[in-house]
């Protein structure tokens, strides 16, 4: 072994620790240090696994010590190290930094199969909940809620993955779940082929008339790439697919409208039929899923679902669905006499038989008749700093807190990268530090991946010897970047981008949780954890709050209110049409997961188009095959989910609707409204049951009237 100062430093990645040193963390510190951690921590959770092995076959007691704070501290020291990699893996890519990831990622994921997996660790869980459960109260062995619901959801998580199960059912649940692995592979990849197989190559002007140039180029783009090398946006030829980019944009603008008929139903029809089938997929995902649902003790997948989220029951999502679905059903059937009214006037056949594919268009034609936003000509008026400032300042007001500027105080990845800190606001502890956050705020195409997000760089928590270590938070937008002496001019969605994951920010950051699986976001329910980041967004949509910032970065003249007005007619547009929309995949979702099954005398399908005839109020055509691309419940995550986004859209609307009822033009009560959803919904992150959480905000459990009224579904 060599001594010497070269050797004795920690390498960073291994540091586990404190703010990251970002420019120490290369490709290659990747490949030579994350090998040395996750052996490090196999060695460590083995030998975890044998302490508590013989504990329990002692038949000894056990404590929150030595199962639960060893089990957190091995998460702990991968979350920090990974989460760096991947963190600048998103800000700061290069083709070395992605092999180092992708070298890496297998062995993080079967480090987290281990031990969510092990058979010692569930048992250790199972004695330390029934220790709780018989103990005397006030004794040792005695959990605090915090601490119950810490276990609680471990224990869940590990039973779900089949960790209680047994010989042969065990044996079947792990060849169950190998399969749909790789039939949810399947189904995506077939969307995906289908999506790409189809195209449509454009040639004369006639056919792409009511295009804007935009879509033009990126027609042309694709022609280039398909072989036509002199394809130009102004002679063509134009190569159509069926990707959102380009058929979002030609649905809504094309005056073909046969052209718009092929490629709606060569969209709608995508994986429908051989080569690229996924029909039988479909029934088999949904057997599969019913039998491991009965291994695990439960009557069906959606059951599985909810076990893990807000939502009590089936039954309560229907009644949240159909209180949505009511509403905005008489609102769509207005909506669409309104397009037809609107082709009437402009003497289009189609008025007297609207088909679907006419939806989009007539939409962006009343759209622009009704009141012409031109979201482009508003960016003079949110530069970044003013948006910041305006931010930061509804923070001051409504949660008493004072955000700091203190670039310089941390190491950041590039020299964009903002930082600062946040105190708190008034009172005995008035200026004391709360958190940190850096601000990653414009686009860098091709080293920073797309969209936005917040993460966790630290999250709140005591050091082995008491001191506190507080909340960081990451945040990244994609904003273009100030060019010369211009700021960076954000769009009114950017501005409602960045209040969102600033909102993901709050609750991280403000939580007064001290254990960290239950501290910020960590513990909270998926159809929960959306409720701080889209009630930030309500008040971009607050005219104090929008007017107030919004002023032109030269002039300094205000938003006129003219453009206010359009924002608010924008938010509400075809509202109705939308919500139905939502409630369409959720409501399918749903059932397809909780009354579906093979004996069930009906297909798939059948049961969609059964629940199409309240939930549209356009049928579905015959080639509608939506469920062979329903990737998100049948490819990704959100089997017996989907319904989570409008759950968590009621809940922030309705939390938003306290500040309403009690003024938004009366300050006190509004600060002491901010005050109280500052110590409950961002407070108290994942150490509460939501319900209690938000019934402590609110005094009641959710209602679905202020989300009806905020999406313009309420008759005026
Ligand atoms: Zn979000």
């Amino acid at each position: 072994m060599t001594t010497g100062p070269a050797s004795t430093a920690i390498p960073e990645l291994l540091r586990g620790e404190g703010l990251p040193a970002f420019e120490a963390i290369t490709p290659e510190a990747v490949t030579a240090h994350i090998p040395e951690l996750m052996a490090q921590l196999e060695a460590e959770l083995t030998a975890l696994e044998q302490q508590l092995g013989a504990a329990l076959d002692s038949g000894s007691a056990l404590s929150w010590s030595q199962v639960m704070d060893p089990l957190q501290r091995l998460g702990e020291r991968l979350r920090w190290s990974w989460g760096v990699v991947s963190h600048l893996n998103g800000v700061c890519n290069s083709p070395e930094l992605r092999d180092a990831h992708a070298s890496q990622q297998a062995a993080v994921v079967s480090f987290g199969n281990r031990a969510g997996q092990s058979q010692v660790i569930f048992r250790a869980l199972e004695t330390l909940q029934r220790q709780h459960q018989e103990a005397a109260a006030g004794t040792a062995a005695q959990l605090d809620p915090t601490q119950q619901r810490i276990l609680a959801a471990e224990l869940r998580d590990m039973q779900l993955r089949g960790v209680g199960l047994g010989g042969e059912a065990q044996e079947a649940f792990n060849a169950a779940s190998q399969e749909l692995a790789e039939l949810s592979t399947r189904f995506g990849n077939q969307v995906l082929d289908a999506t790409n197989a189809f195209s449509l190559r454009l040639t004369s002007p006639g056919e792409i008339e009511g295009l804007p140039t935009s879509l033009l180029e990126q027609l042309a783009q694709a022609a280039r790439g398909a072989g036509d090398a002199e394809a130009t946006a102004e002679a063509g030829p134009w190569l159509l697919g069926l990707d959102m980019p380009r058929y979002a944009p030609f649905m809504k603008y094309s005056r073909r409208r046969d052209l718009r008929e092929q490629l709606y139903k060569a969209h709608v029809s995508r994986a429908s039929g051989a080569p690229l089938n996924n029909w039988p997929l479909i029934e088999r995902i949904l057997t599969l899923r019913g039998e491991q649902a009965r291994r695990l003790g439960y009557d069906n997948w959606a059951q599985v679902s909810l076990a893990a989220k807000m939502a009590d029951s089936v039954d309560a999502v229907e009644r949240l669905l159909e209180d949505l679905r009511a509403a905005a059903f008489p609102v769509a059937q207005q909506e669409l006499e309104a397009l037809r009214a609107c082709a009437d006037r402009h003497g289009a056949p189609e008025a007297e038989d609207l088909q679907p594919w006419d939806i989009s268009y007539w939409a962006e034609v009343l759209r622009q008749e009704s009141f012409d936003l031109d979201s482009e000509a508003l960016r003079p008026y949110f530069p970044l700093p003013r948006v910041l400032d305006g931010l930061f300042s509804l923070c001051g007001r409504l949660f008493d807190i004072r955000i700091k500027a203190t670039d310089g105080e941390a190491p950041v990845w590039h020299p964009d990268v903002r930082f600062f800190q946040v105190l708190e606001g008034s009172g005995a502890r008035a200026g004391e530090p709360i958190a940190a956050f850096y601000l990653d705020p414009y686009s860098r195409p091709g080293s920073k991946r797309g969209g936005a997000w917040m993460d966790e760089c630290l999250v709140r928590s005591r050091k082995a010897d008491g001191t506190p270590v507080l909340p960081v938070a990451y945040l990244v937008c994609n904003q273009s970047p100030p060019v010369a002496d211009t700021p960076s001019l954000m769009s009114f969605e950017e501005v409602e981008t960045l209040f969102h994951e600033f909102g993901h920010g709050l609750q991280h950051m403000l939580t007064t949780v001290e254990r960290p699986q239950a501290a910020g976001i960590n513990g909270v329910e998926w159809d929960a954890v959306e409720l701080p980041s889209q009630f930030m967004e309500n008040w971009c949509y607050d005219r104090a709050t929008l007017l107030g910032m919004a002023h032109h970065w030269q002039s300094g003249e205000p938003l006129p209110q003219q453009e206010f007005s359009k924002l608010q007619a924008a938010r509400t547009f075809m509202g109705g049409a939308a919500t139905l929309r939502q409630v369409h995949f959720a409501l399918t979702d749903l059932r397809l997961h909780s009354q579906w099954h093979p004996g069930c005398g009906q297909t798939p399908e059948q049961l969609r188009r059964q629940i199409a005839t309240t939930t549209t109020v356009l049928a579905p055509i015959d080639e509608d095959a939506f469920l062979c691309s329903f990737g998100h419940i049948f490819a990704g995550g959100y089997s017996a989910g989907y319904y989570s986004y409008k759950w968590a859209e009621v809940l922030s609307a309705d939390a938003f609707g306290a500040f309403e009822e009690v003024g938004l033009e009366n300050e006190q009560q509004i600060r002491d409204t901010g005050r109280r959803f500052r110590d409950t919904v961002l407070s108290l992150g994942g150490s509460l049951d939501p319900k209690a959480v938000f019934e402590a905000f609110r005094g009641r459990q959710p209602s679905t009237e202020a989300l009806i009224r905020h999406s313009g579904l309420v008759a005026v």
